[in-house]
């Protein structure tokens, strides 16, 4: 598998995996819809993804994307187990 190929649909920063955030390794621009981080070149650093995952996680990892719709992925969520999903090189 080629970089070019490669679509990464887990959120860089805190696992969410519904989205399409990188494709042919460029970031798409989608919006986390959990932690509101935009896919973008600045992602391209684990620097800053800590640096906004912490910000995120010290206000108490709110949900960007309130509509009712995302209601039954909020309800029972978990997110240790989310987190889990980050790819180790983005931790
Ligand atoms: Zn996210």
């Amino acid at each position: 598998m080629s970089v070019e190929d490669e679509t990464e649909t887990v959120c860089r920063v805190c696992g969410y995996d519904d989205e399409v955030f990188w494709e042919g390794g460029w970031p798409t621009a989608a919006i986390c819809p959990c932690c509101g981080n935009e896919s973008d070149v600045g992602d391209a650093g684990v620097m800053g993804l800590r640096n906004y995952r912490g910000y995120w996680v010290g206000h108490g990892a709110p949900w960007h994307d309130s509509r009712e719709e995302r209601k039954q992925k909020r309800q029972g969520w978990n997110l240790l187990e989310q987190m889990a999903n980050i790819p180790p090189q983005w931790r």
